[in-house]
């Protein structure tokens, strides 16, 4: 895997490596070489988005608390004590790079559930667009057992998902996958990389866990397994180095997951696996013609809706003849359509006194037949 062919990166940052193992405190000068590393990436025209672990553990420190001993009660009120000054150090490590980051805290639900993932993947898109780098951390202030994803491993893989990321570089503590646990095997080798996840992969897999961090190679490897069937290549890589995503693009030995396909090929899989559309929009020739050729779904060119849809429900898409000629996801509810049918997408804000976007289907959620 070549780290210059890809075009937007999750870079995932695990607590064992923010935080010093004996004084617990925050690693300035490796968060300062993150920074330059991420500049070095956006130099070369990468977008970067960072998944950062270490609310509680700084939570902790600042208030000198054991967190090995805190309950789940304790853990979501640390954790917001923690998480400013987490992002007030990534603020000054940043911007001494002139980058401005944003912070982003998800619940399970933010990426499980479809509506609320396109919401989650249009506000990352639009700060991307703006130049920033997203910091997005799980929010676990009001994470409970049952609604949490529990570790950040399966949370960047989730990240990179929603994002369509073509790479997700998980920072850890150790090189990648070994052949066999490091802790207590001899003969042991590393390996370079992975197509598929099979039963002798799932054998390799030790259930060490660090000191600070939630997960270990189990998660790693359940982060791996969404990643490559969302398109995405995933980097297991010891991050304790200085400038880790500089000596990754110099070849230093890593593991790599490899999908066989991109992410956008993954996501039009996964709309045009949808058993049940719930909704039908039957367009004009012009707006067919427009689809054959690449465009989005534009309201104008829509005649009529049928079913009663949310925005982010899966709906197909007829010609005036009834021949289906696409699937794909309802940037508008059905009432909502209905309203703005058959009218130019300036016109939608006027209309229905909101707009979130010019598309009635955005091209990335539609799949043609
Ligand atoms: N979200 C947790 C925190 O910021 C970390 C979870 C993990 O270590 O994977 O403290």
């Amino acid at each position: 895997m070549k780290l210059e062919d890809t075009k937007r990166i999750v870079i995932k940052i695990g607590s064992a490596i923010l935080f010093d193992p004996i004084s617990g405190s925050l690693n300035k000068d490796w968060l300062n070489s993150l920074a330059e590393d991420v500049k070095f990436l956006r130099e070369r025209e990468k977008e970067v988005i960072i998944v950062s672990s270490g609310a509680i553990a700084m939570g902790a420190k600042d208030l000198n608390l054991d967190m090995k001993n805190m309950k789940l009660d304790m853990n979501q009120a640390v954790s917001s004590v923690g998480q400013i000054h987490l992002m007030s150090s990534f603020k000054n490590a940043f911007e001494q790079n002139e980058i401005k980051i944003s912070q982003i805290l998800l619940t399970l639900d933010d990426t499980e559930q479809r509506r609320r993932s396109i919401n989650a993947r249009r506000t990352i898109d639009t700060l991307l667009k703006l130049g920033i780098v997203p910091i997005v951390n799980e929010n676990d202030t009001i994470a409970t057992t049952e609604i949490r994803y529990g570790d950040n491993d399966r949370l960047a893989s989730r990240v990179a998902q929603i994002s369509s990321s073509d790479c997700l570089i998980l920072l850890s503590n150790i090189n990648g996958l070994y052949s066999a646990d490091p802790t207590n095997g001899e003969d042991i080798k590393l390996i370079p990389s992975v197509n598929e996840i099979d039963q002798d992969i799932e054998k390799m897999i030790g259930e060490s866990i660090s000191k600070y961090g939630k997960g270990g190679m189990k998660t790693k490897i359940q982060a791996a397994k969404t990643a490559m069937l969302s398109g995405c290549h995933l980097a297991i890589t010891n991050g304790s180095i200085m400038k880790p995503i500089r000596s990754l693009f110099e070849g230093r030995p890593c593991t790599w997951f490899e999908p066989n396909k991109s992410p956008m090929a993954a996501r039009k899989q996964w709309i045009a696996g949808t058993m049940n559309p719930v909704g039908k929009l039957v367009i004009d020739q012009g707006a067919a013609d427009a689809l054959k050729k690449g465009s989005s779904l534009l309201p104008a060119g829509v005649k009529m809706i049928e079913g009663v849809f949310e925005r982010g429900d899966v709906i197909e898409v007829c010609s005036e003849d009834n021949k289906k000629i696409g699937i794909g996801l309802a940037g508008y509810s059905s009432t909502a359509s209905k309203s703005i049918m058959g009218h130019k997408s300036d016109e939608i804000a006027n209309i229905l006194s909101y707009s979130y976007r010019e598309e009635m289907i955005h091209k990335d959620d539609l799949v043609l037949l």
